[in-house]
């Protein structure tokens, strides 16, 4: 009865290590590191779960002992790459060593081998994550178990031949099933990625939508001294009477062409968003009013010079204001400069006019 509750306490602790690694693995994948991290993280992930599994082994003979390091060995590889092979495979030789038996020296040179295996695999086959690839990893680190011919040969004849086929299985599966709910992870982590950029962009002209400037009016609210920002709005002249003639599909070129337009004259650091169906509002962080009241008046320039299909020409009217330290709100600083817009609107549109106090 106490054996039976044993074994079952085993295997619950196996599900919450394959757990722990999985949602692990999830916040890795969700992380905003450089992806130049990511393979060191998984390296690190992986060595966590090989010494975990080390700690609580299966005795199979004196101080020889098995579990499923191999098997994050393997995955670390096929997950993280080189760097994450390494890093699993070093630190579970250092686990290896410092828990010490007799079985040290096949154990290490199991691990070593195991991670030579896994990285040619990947190169040789790929890193695809299919049932099929996970089951020949499996059954290709399982060649690091001939380490255990570094002990003496009654050893290997009378208790490791006859666990051999069980260990083959317990790498095959161990491989399949840890591997295959990871695979999983990464696709619904990046169906998950799609859809927030479905919901984040826009379609027609594959700028930002609103929603990204909540994230801007988050940003260090309680700052001493807040970044200045401008804000320049623009907004399309008489658009409707554009779609009116030359029909909604020429409508939609002209937003997509105007962010484009918009998109090459800001750096990197700025951000454009389609605020609504023919506006568009631009953020230029740590810029003078002055610089952006030129850079309006070089997208305004831009549109105005350019041909649509049969001659057509549209032109743009922009307001522009700026933060200040008392006015860090960047709903504030749009309204600013909506009026200065609805100014350019008034004085005849086509140019761009500055929000004064
Ligand atoms: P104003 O110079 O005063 O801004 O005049 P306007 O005609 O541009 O202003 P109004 O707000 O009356 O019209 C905006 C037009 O923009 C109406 C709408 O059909 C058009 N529009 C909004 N979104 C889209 C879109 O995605 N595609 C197209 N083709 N047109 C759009
Ligand atoms: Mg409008
Ligand atoms: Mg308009």
């Amino acid at each position: 009865m106490i054996e039976s509750f044993g074994i079952l306490a085993s295997m619950l602790e196996k599900v919450g290590l394959a757990a722990l690694v999985i949602l692990s693995y999830r916040a890795i994948l969700r992380s905003r590191w450089p992806d130049l991290w990511a393979g060191p993280a998984i390296g690190v992930l992986f060595s966590l779960g090989a010494a975990i599994t080390m700690i609580d082994p299966l005795v199979i003979g004196p101080g020889i002992v098995v579990d499923i390091r191999v098997v994050m060995v393997g995955l670390a590889a096929l997950f993280g790459g080189l760097w994450a092979a390494l890093i699993a495979c070093v630190v579970a030789v250092a686990v290896r060593i410092f828990i010490g038996g007799a079985g040290v020296l096949p154990g290490t040179v199991s691990i070593v081998v195991a991670a030579l295996i896994a990285l040619a695999f990947v190169r040789i086959r790929g890193s695809r994550r299919d049932l099929g690839n996970l089951a020949l990893l499996g059954l290709a680190i399982s060649l690091s178990l001939s380490s255990v011919l570094l002990m003496p040969f009654d050893f290997v004849v009378n208790t490791a031949a006859k666990s051999l086929p069980a260990l083959i299985v317990r790498n095959v599966l161990g491989t399949m099933i840890l591997g295959y709910l990871l695979a999983m992870e990464e696709r619904r982590e990046a169906e998950h990625k799609t859809f927030k950029q479905l919901a984040e962009r826009d379609a027609l002209t594959g700028l930002s939508n609103r929603r990204a400037l909540e994230v801007l009016e988050r940003r260090n609210p309680n700052q001493e001294t807040p970044e200045l920002f401008c804000v320049i709005m623009f907004d399309l002249d008489h658009f409707k009477t554009v779609n009116d003639t030359h029909g909604h599909s020429c409508g939609d070129v002209v937003l997509a062409r105007f962010a484009e337009i918009i998109s090459r004259r800001i750096r990197g650091s700025d951000l454009v968003v389609r605020y609504g169906g023919e506006e568009f509002c631009v953020i230029l962080n740590d810029a003078l009013l002055s610089n952006a009241a030129r850079i309006a008046e070089d997208i305004r320039g831009q549109l105005a010079a350019e041909d649509f299909a049969n001659g057509v020409t549209v032109t743009v009217s922009a307001g522009v204001a700026q933060s200040s330290e008392n006015e860090p709100s960047v709903y504030t600083v749009i309204k600013n400069a909506d009026k200065a817009l609805y100014e350019a609107k008034r004085n005849g549109r086509n140019r761009v006019e500055i929000h004064t106090e």
